[in-house]
C-alpha cells in the first residue's frame, strides 16, 4: 500500500517511474557527475502529462524526448524547505513513456563523498562513495526520492583509466577507451532510490566464494577478506532463516575509507561498510549479518515511508540476531546481544526528542536525518521479540518466512504489518491484547519487556559491580584476566559499568587502574574504545584527551562521533576543544555526519555556494515560456506540500 510521502517531492501516485537508464562521467577534477538519467514511466492515472521528480542541488541542462530528441518544458520549484530540495516538474507529450534528463551534481550534493588522495589509504589518487539514505539520492540524480517507488536500472559509468567503479547492481561488462573506463551495471530487482549506490577509486578485491567478494584499497584489501571471510556462511544461513533464496545474485562488501558515516550500509549486491569494523579478530562481524539480512528486510521488503523504518530496521536487527545466534549454534547469544541493545536504547531515549521516540515515526516533510536512531531498530526489536515470546519460537519463524514471501519486492506500512500479523495467527489466543497502539504511537521504552536470558552477561555484569566497588568502597582490584574474553563481552561489561556510574562518574584513580589493567584506551576494537572514551568524559580524565580527539577525527562513524562530540561539548574539559576539533575536521567528515555533528553542537556550517541553480531555474522556465508555452504554464498546477 502506498501512502502520501511528504518527504518526496515527487507524484508516483500519478505517474510512476519503472526503469533508470543512468549515464554518469565521473569528473574528479571538478568533484561532480556530468549524468543522464533516462526514465520509463507508467501512468497510473491515465491523464496525467506532468511528472514530478526530486533534485537537490542539481544543475538541469536539458530535459528531452528519447524517442525524437525533442526538447520537453519543465520547470524547478525549490521548496521552502531546503532537505527537501527542488521539484523538477517535467510536462510530457500525450503517451510519452520514456524521458530523458541531463544534468550534473554540484559541489553541495549531500549524498557525494569526495575525498582527495589525502584521505585515502593509498595517497596516490582521490576516490568517492556515495551514500544515499534516507533522501540524498536527489542531489545525486533527479528521482521519485522515495521509499515506495522501485524501479530496476542499467548504468553506466565513465571513469579515468586508474579507477575501478563498483555500485549496488551486477557487473555486466567493462569497456576501455584511451583513458577511460566505462562499467556497465544491472540491477534487475526493482529497488527504491535510497538504494542507488557508486563508489570508484584505486579499488581492488578479493574472491571469498562464487557469489562474494570483499573489495577494498589494494592495501586493506587481504586485512577486510579475512575481517569478513564468515560473509558466505552468514549469507548462507540467511537463507535457511528466510526461507528463500538470495535473490540479488551476488553478495560483494566494500570497505570503505574512515570517513563513511554508518556501520555499514545495505547496497544491494555491494553493501558497504566502515574500516572500524576492522577489529583484527572478526568480533564485530554482526554488522555484516545485519547489512546481509538486509538483502530480506529493507532491500526486498521495504517500509512504505520513512515513518515505518522500524520495518527495515527493527526486522533486520531480529534477523541478524538470528543468523548470530545460529553461527554460535546457541540461542543465549541473541538475548546477550539484545541485553547490549537494550542499553543503547535507553542511552537514545535520553538525547532523542519525544517526537521520535515512538516506533511509528510522525516525520511528516521534516527531515528523516533528524528522526534517525536506534528506536527503530532495538524498540523495534523488542517489538519483535516481544510477539516471538507470545507465540514460540517455531511459529514465529515461520510467520517471518510468510511474511517475506508475502512481501518481496513491495512495500508496506505498520498497519499492513499488523493486519498481516493478526491475519496469519488468527485464531491464536496467544495474540489477544497486544498493545499496538501503544508500541506503534506512544514516546519512550517499550510497553512490555521480553525477559532476557542473562547466563551470557552474567560475568561481565559482576565484573562491572567490582569495580564500582573499588571505586566506592575501596574494595581490592578485580583480579579477573579478561584476556579470553570476546570483544561483545567486554562491551557488555563496559555497557553495565556506564549504566552503574551514570549519577556518580568513576574516579580518576579507579578509571586509571582499570586501564593499567586491561590497557582499553589502546584498544584497536572500536566499540570498547568508544565506550571507553565515553567513560572517560564523564570522569573529566584530561589525560584521555588527545586518545579521544585522534578517534573522533580519524574515522567518521556517526555511531561513534556524534555521542562523543555530544559528551565533549557538555564536559566542563572539553567545551571549547569540541567545537575546535570539529571546525578543523569538518571537511574530513562525509556531509550527513557534518550536517548531524554540527547541529549536535549548535553551529551552522556554510555550505558550497551552488545557488546558481536556483536562478538558472528561473531563466530556463523564463525561456520555456518565451518560446511560447504560456499555455502550458497555465495548466501547470503545483501543489505545495502541507
Ligand atoms: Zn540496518
Amino acid at each position: 500500500m502506498t501512502e502520501q510521502d511528504q518527504t518526496s517531492l515527487g507524484n508516483p501516485q500519478e505517474i510512476r517511474v519503472t526503469h533508470l537508464e543512468w549515464s554518469v562521467n565521473v569528473d574528479f577534477e571538478a568533484t561532480i557527475f556530468r549524468a543522464t538519467a533516462t526514465y520509463q514511466m507508467e501512468r497510473v492515472n491515465a491523464k496525467a502529462n506532468v511528472l514530478n521528480l526530486d533534485t537537490s542541488h542539481l544543475m538541469i541542462e536539458s530535459v528531452s524526448n528519447p524517442e525524437d530528441g525533442s526538447a520537453l518544458q519543465y520547470k524547478l520549484v525549490k521548496n521552502e524547505k531546503e532537505h527537501l530540495g527542488t521539484q523538477l516538474s517535467i510536462l510530457l507529450p500525450p503517451g510519452a513513456k520514456r524521458v530523458a534528463i541531463a544534468y550534473r551534481t554540484t559541489t553541495a550534493s549531500s549524498a557525494i563523498q569526495w575525498l582527495p588522495p589525502s584521505q585515502t589509504a593509498g595517497k596516490r589518487h582521490p576516490y568517492l562513495f556515495t551514500q544515499c539514505q534516507a533522501i540524498h539520492a536527489r542531489s545525486m540524480l533527479p528521482c521519485q526520492d522515495q521509499p515506495g517507488v522501485k524501479m530496476t536500472f542499467d548504468a553506466h559509468v565513465t571513469v579515468p583509466s586508474w579507477a575501478v567503479s563498483v555500485m549496488s547492481g551486477v557487473l555486466v561488462r567493462k569497456d576501455e577507451a584511451a583513458d577511460v573506463s566505462v562499467f556497465h551495471w544491472t540491477q534487475k530487482v526493482p529497488v527504491s532510490s535510497y538504494l542507488i549506490a557508486m563508489a570508484v577509486g584505486e579499488i581492488t578485491k578479493k574472491d571469498i566464494s562464487d557469489r562474494c567478494a570483499i573489495w577494498s584499497e589494494p592495501a586493506l584489501v587481504d586485512v577486510a577478506a579475512d575481517e569478513f571471510a564468515q560473509s558466505e556462511e552468514f549469507l548462507q544461513i540467511a537463507e535457511t532463516i528466510a526461507g528463500t533464496p538470495y535473490v540479488w545474485g551476488r553478495y560483494d562488501l566494500l570497505c570503505l575509507p574512515p570517513s563513511f558515516p554508518y556501520g555499514g550500509m545495505e547496497n544491494p549486491c555491494l553493501t558497504f561498510v566502515t574500516p572500524t569494523l576492522l577489529a583484527r579478530d572478526r568480533s564485530l562481524a554482526d554488522v555484516v549479518a545485519h547489512e546481509i539480512a538486509h538483502s530480506w528486510t529493507g532491500n526486498l521488503v521495504t517500509n512504505a515511508t520513512w515513518d515505518h523504518f522500524w520495518l527495515n530496521e527493527g526486522w533486520t536487527t531480529w534477523f541478524q540476531r538470528k543468523i548470530m545466534a545460529r553461527i554460535h549454534n546457541d540461542d543465549r547469544f541473541l538475548d546477550f546481544d539484545a541485553i547490549g541493545g537494550y542499553k543503547t536504547l535507553q542511552d537514545t531515549m535520553k538525547e532523542m526528542p519525544t517526537q521520535y521516540q515512538s516506533l511509528v515515526l510522525p516525520i511528516g516533510d521534516n527531515d528523516p536525518d533528524d528522526a534517525y536512531s536506534s528506536v527503530a531498530y532495538e524498540k523495534g526489536f523488542n517489538f519483535l521479540y516481544s510477539l516471538e515470546k507470545r507465540v514460540g519460537k517455531a511459529s514465529f519463524e515461520s510467520f517471518f518466512q510468510a511474511y517475506v514471501k508475502s512481501f518481496a519486492s513491495k512495500t508496506l506500512t505498520s498497519e499492513d504489518f499488523k493486519d498481516f500479523f493478526l491475519e496469519h495467527f488468527k485464531g491464536n489466543s496467544a495474540v489477544a491484547g497486544i498493545q499496538w497502539d501503544k508500541w506503534f504511537y506512544e514516546p519512550g521504552m517499550p510497553p512490555e519487556v521480553p525477559t532476557f536470558d542473562r547466563t551470557l552477561s552474567e560475568a561481565s555484569e559482576k565484573l562491572a559491580e567490582e569495580w564500582v566497588d573499588v571505586d566506592q568502597k575501596f574494595a581490592p582490584e578485580p583480579k579477573t584476566d579478561i584476556k579470553g574474553w570476546t570483544s561483545p563481552q567486554i562491551t557488555c561489561f563496559l555497557d553495565s559499568l556506564q549504566a552503574r556510574t551514570a549519577s556518580k562518574p568513576l574516579k580518576l584513580s579507579t578509571l586509571k587502574a582499570m586501564d593499567d589493567q586491561y590497557n582499553f584506551s589502546q584498544s584497536q576494537n572500536a566499540e570498547i574504545l568508544f565506550r571507553f572514551c565515553e567513560i572517560s568524559i564523564a570522569s573529566e580524565d584530561q589525560s584521555m584527551l588527545m586518545v579521544i580527539v585522534y578517534f573522533i577525527t580519524s574515522q567518521g562513524r556517526m555511531k561513534f562521533v556524534r555521542p562523543l562530540y555530544r559528551a565533549l561539548h557538555e564536559s566542563e574539559m572539553g567545551r571549547d576543544l569540541a567545537v575546535d576539533a570539529f571546525l578543523k575536521n569538518k571537511d574530513f567528515y562525509h556531509p550527513i555526519c557534518a550536517k548531524m555533528i554540527a547541529s549536535d553542537l549548535k553551529l551552522t556550517v556554510a555550505k558550497p555556494n551552488d545557488d546558481v541553480v536556483d536562478s538558472s531555474s528561473d531563466s530556463y522556465w523564463k525561456m520555456a515560456v518565451l518560446v511560447g508555452a504560456v499555455a502550458v504554464a497555465a495548466t501547470f498546477i503545483f501543489s505545495r506540500r502541507k
